[in-house]
């Protein structure tokens, strides 16, 4: 049963005036709950609890803290169909995805359960004393790693599951021992507090402190800054937009005591496609990449927004096939209003600018939230020139770049800001004279994928999630597989200590 209210640790909580409601965006109506706005009271009353909860939190058990990570999954999955149909009514999403997003989340929460069953995620370090060393005895240190404390997350909207209120972030910062608060999705408050409720009852039946985790609603930036602002949170994680993401970024790094704000914001994810490969097997490209380009409306952070070719015949039929695939590929329906205006706008910019050819897009009327898939294309030296057809448009929407030689390609991947992911579609005939151009994405982007799709990112130990700036606010880190916990803790030395104080792991 959904309240409308926050919670402020283990209590509903809903004093506030200022409301909003969620939106069906496949019906286009507004859903009937009121989410009522946390106060500036009930915010520092979160923070509190937050700030004493990690006091106890920070000292509990690799193992007591998996627990209460696998009794989350145990809660989210209970909360069965009621589940389901808040996520398909809040972001147009099928209840196919719904299930697999479910599935995913709570396979993170366990994989970090699993990882903090030991110590070995700590990194231990144990440098043992010398104490006949001349002309100076070395002392005994060891190394260590103490979570940072309470962390705010920003839920994603186009992960109402799992980049939200029990996704990575919060999965790992959990893992690392820090409380966390979340600032709930406006689009997805219903999911969010739904999730709210499995983590909360999760707490209590693991013996977690009160204030371990609070879920925090609101809409128009005054909430979410106000967190970010608070001498109490050490940390933020943030998936969404780059300006939302850089404004964040500043807040946090403009504090008295500048925090770290980890967020995961643009990317266009380009794809390299090498002429032997156009001749190979376009045809199979094209398919693959229109389903890739398409899917989830693509709302994925990993969409394949750019396709870098070197122009020809056979490119100009594979663009071609490609648009025809992609627009025959149904239209489907976006996460909210606002992220189909975004759509049609930057879409609108990026298609207008001089030199850009629309090769395909959906003719006529789709429902009001659904997006028309399209598909550009321009030459080398024009996207050389102008930085507005580097904007990402979030939606089935790709630009293909075509150069006039190799050496032009390079120069475009050269011109392109940080990039999540960037892909290589190659011939076995061309490995060896691929120098270039991985020298050049690896220079720009996190990830390679060689001969397959960006989108879909496993959660592994080897998974980055990340790159330069605007893809991430800090490349040395992953938002995405068990890495991600690194952004939650430092390092911390322990220098000629009595055994009997030393944590276990380092009693050596
Ligand atoms: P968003 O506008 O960045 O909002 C995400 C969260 O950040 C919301 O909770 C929002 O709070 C907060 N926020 C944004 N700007 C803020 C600011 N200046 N100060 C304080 N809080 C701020 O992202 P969105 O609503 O999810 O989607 C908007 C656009 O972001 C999309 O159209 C897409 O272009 C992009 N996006 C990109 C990715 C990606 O992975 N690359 C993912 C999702 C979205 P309030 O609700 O309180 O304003």
């Amino acid at each position: 049963m959904i309240t409308g209210k926050n919670y402020i640790g283990n209590k509903l909580s809903g004093n506030g005036s200022k409301t909003h409601k969620t939106v069906n965006p496949k019906l286009n109506i507004e859903n009937t709950t009121a989410f009522v706005e946390a106060t500036s009271e009930e915010l520092e009353e979160a923070i509190a609890l937050a700030s004493d909860a990690f006091k106890i939190y920070k000292n509990k058990t690799g193992k007591e803290r998996a627990t209460f990570l696998n009794a989350i999954a145990d809660e989210i999955l209970a909360l069965g169909d009621d589940l389901l149909k808040m996520y398909c009514s809040e972001s147009g999403l099928p209840e196919g995805r719904a299930t697999g997003e479910r599935g995913r989340t709570m396979s993170q929460l366990q994989s970090f359960a699993n990882m903090i069953e030991t110590e070995d995620w700590r990194l231990n370090v144990i440098d043992e004393a010398i104490p006949e060393r001349q002309p100076m005895p070395k002392s005994d240190i060891r190394r260590t790693s103490i979570p940072l404390g309470p962390v705010v997350v920003f839920a994603a909207s186009n992960f109402p599951l799992a980049f939200s209120t029990a996704g990575g972030d919060t999965a790992s910062a959990l893992a690392a021992g820090c409380p966390v608060i979340v600032k709930s999705h406006a689009m997805h408050s219903g999911i969010g507090e739904l999730v709210a409720s499995a983590i909360i009852k999760a707490a209590g039946k693991t013996g977690m402190p009160n204030g371990v985790f609070s879920n925090i609603t609101g809409r128009g930036r005054t909430v979410g800054q106000a967190l970010v602002k608070h001498h109490k949170i050490k940390a933020v994680g943030f998936t969404g937009s780059i300006s939302g993401g850089r404004a964040l970024f500043d807040i946090g790094n403009q504090r008295t005591e500048p925090i770290p704000v980890f967020a995961e914001m643009g990317s266009i994810n380009p794809v390299v496609i090498t002429p032997n490969a156009i001749v190979a097997r376009a045809e199979e490209i094209a398919t693959t990449y229109a389903g890739s380009i398409t899917l989830g409306s693509g709302q994925f952070c990993t969409k394949p927004g750019l396709m870098l070719t070197v122009d020809s015949d056979k490119t100009q039929a594979f663009v071609a096939d490609l648009a025809a695939k992609t627009v025959a590929i149904d239209a489907q329906c976006m996460l909210n209003p606002s992220i189909k205006s975004s759509f049609v706008a930057n879409g609108n910019l990026v298609s207008s600018q001089e030199g850009v050819s629309v090769v395909g897009r959906v003719d006529g009327d789709v429902d009001t939230n659904f997006a028309p898939s399209q598909i550009n294309t321009v030459s080398g030296k024009d996207f050389l020139t102008n930085p507005k057809m580097h904007t990402e448009v979030f939606g089935p929407f790709a630009m293909v770049v075509k150069s006039k030689d190799e050496a032009e390609l390079i120069h475009v991947i050269n011109s392109l800001e940080g990039q999540l992911t960037g892909t290589i579609i190659a011939e076995e005939s061309d490995i060896k004279n691929l120098d270039g151009i991985i020298d050049a994405l690896q220079s720009r982007v996190g990830r390679i994928i060689f001969n397959g799709v960006p989108t879909g990112v496993e959660v592994t130990g080897a998974m980055t999630h990340g790159g330069p700036y605007p893809a991430s606010s800090d490349s040395r880190f992953t938002s995405v597989g068990l890495g991600a916990i690194k952004r939650w803790i430092r390092p911390f030395s322990y220098q000629d200590w009595p055994k009997e104080l030393l944590p276990d792991g380092l009693k050596g």
